[in-house]
């Protein structure tokens, strides 16, 4: 086994790949950064200010593949003798590729529904074999980020069982796996759901949209919370229970939701210890020690952020909904019937951040309200009694320590945008976001400021003392993730 492998892999898929010219072994099919990381190799790329960058706190990892730039190592499938190279984020390819593209393909339904986690998957499971779905999901998998667990989950049981039992679909639903939505356009008395899977354009067209679209990890500040080795939570479950690979041999867990991972390292017996406070991440290439405020420093070489994870508010306001701030984080205005607009639905973390069974119900909720606007029976004042009995989370709105970092080293955005560098527009005097956007790039990059918006809010509030709930959130613009010009050209 590979030295932070930790289960046995199959022997048929062992494949040989060279990594800056030195052979590694790894399994065909297996993710380039999880590959690397079992050989102990954490740094992947380079960013534009000659940062070195791991995989698994921001993202993308642009790496050169038998010669060809700029492809996504971070979603990179191993197949055998494949040569790979690190690449800096600003080296771009001599000759662009351009084809002709392929025919769009559209599909027409009753529902479209925006993610398969437990919303989206009890959404189906309420409408499904009575109106045409389509269940959009642009991972390889069902079950969002509850595919990702191994411990026993709160009205559900075991969550693969759980999941795998929700799976099975009736005539008229149709799965789209690895399938990214870009946006919800109005389109008549349909909405435009264009989406694409692979170099494939694919456009939904849907009475009813469901933005099952779930939540994203917290990016904690910390001076080199950009090193290689720093994990956000849901990519440390991923590498530990997706693909059987230990984040390190001695990890920190940083955050204020620890326990959201402890359970999972103590299941695998994997070394850790706590640390409330980070300050900085030092080391050569790759986490080797973590030193808190108090000065303590902790000999590690992974370190887990665990801070909670926020609604993702870019498909809600992309599509005109409007936010407020409750329970330490943006969500959107609903109405009784759980809409941010007539037709178009939101439910499950991307309403607010709760357990995996409240946000199926919640699924369940809009899918029965998706019946009755459609004439069919339904009972969904049965879902929201059950869902008074579970609260949101509250987070915890962090202090930063502005004064006490040195903030060219800690990442707001993964984009090259410090938190020195938006602190030292908002010292100005620049409180707008919009111009801090522009002025500093912050949400213009790769994330679309689905994981360094609500930094920058943070920072403007506590330097102005604006409450968080009266800054001007910018609303995001399609697409909604990275999609290659020659997929969208044609249309
Ligand atoms: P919980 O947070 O309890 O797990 P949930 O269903 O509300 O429940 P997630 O588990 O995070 O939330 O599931 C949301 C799913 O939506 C994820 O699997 C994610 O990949 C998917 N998703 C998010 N945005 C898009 C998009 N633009 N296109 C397709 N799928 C998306």
């Amino acid at each position: 086994m590979r030295p932070l492998d930790l289960t046995e892999k199959d022997p048929s898929k062992k494949i040989t790949i060279y990594f800056e010219g030195r052979p590694y072994e790894a399994y065909e099919g297996e993710k380039l950064p999880v590959a690397m990381l079992a050989s102990g190799v954490y740094w992947l790329t380079t960013s534009t200010e000659g940062r070195h960058r791991g995989a698994f706190t921001f993202g993308p990892v642009p790496v050169t593949v038998n010669g060809v730039k700029n492809v996504d190592g971070r979603k990179l499938k191993l197949k055998n003798g494949l040569r790979i190279e690190r690449q800096r984020y600003d080296e771009f390819q001599e000759q662009v590729e351009i084809d002709e593209g392929k025919p769009v393909i559209r599909y027409v339904v009753d529902v479209a529904v925006i993610g398969a986690g437990p919303a989206g998957l009890g959404v189906v499971e309420e409408i499904g074999g009575k109106l045409t779905v389509a269940l959009i999901e642009e991972k390889g998998w069902l079950g969002g980020d509850m595919w990702l667990k191994g411990v026993d989950q709160e009205g559900f049981g075991n969550p693969r069982r759980a999941i795998e039992r929700l799976s099975s679909f009736p005539d008229g639903v149709r799965v789209f796996l690895g399938t990214t939505a870009l946006g919800v356009f109005d389109k008549g008395e349909y909405f435009l759901v264009p989406a694409v899977k692979e170099d494939q354009l694919i456009e939904f067209m849907a009475k009813r949209v469901v933005l099952a679209t779930g939540a994203v990890d917290s990016i904690m500040l910390f001076e080199n919370n950009d090193y290689p080795g720093v994990f956000r939570r849901s990519d440390a479950l991923e590498v530990i229970n997706v693909w059987g690979v230990a984040p390190g041999r001695k990890v920190a867990v940083v955050g204020a939701f620890p326990e959201e991972i402890t359970q999972e390292l103590d299941r695998w017996g994997i070394e850790y210890v706590v640390v409330p406070n980070p300050k900085r991440v030092e080391g050569n290439d790759r986490v080797e020690r973590l030193i808190d405020g108090n000065g303590n420093v902790y000999e590690v070489d992974a370190v887990i952020v665990a801070d909670g994870r926020i609604p993702d508010i870019n498909p809600v306001t992309q599509v005109g909904g409007r936010l407020h701030f409750r329970h330490g984080y943006y969500i959107p205005i609903l109405d009784a019937e759980h809409r941010i607009r007539k037709g178009i639905y939101v439910a499950g973390s991307a309403v607010s951040i709760k357990p995996h069974y409240a946000n199926f119900l919640e699924g369940k909720l809009v899918g029965a309200y998706i019946l009755r606007e459609f004439g069919l029976e339904a009972e969904p004042c049965l879902y929201e009694e059950k869902l008074k009995e579970y609260e949101p989370v509250a987070r915890p709105i962090p202090k930063l320590p502005l004064d006490g970092f040195n903030g060219e080293d800690v990442q707001i955005c993964g984009c090259g945008v410090t938190l020195g560098k938006v602190d030292e527009v908002v010292k100005s005097g620049i409180t707008d976001l919009q111009i801090i956007k522009r002025l500093t790039h912050l949400a213009m990059g790769f994330c679309q400021g689905r994981f360094c918006l609500f930094n920058g809010a943070l920072l403007v509030s506590q330097r102005s003392g604006t409450p968080m709930g009266e800054l001007d959130i910018p609303v995001a613009r399609p697409p909604l993730k990275n999609v290659k010009m020659k997929v969208v050209a044609g249309r």
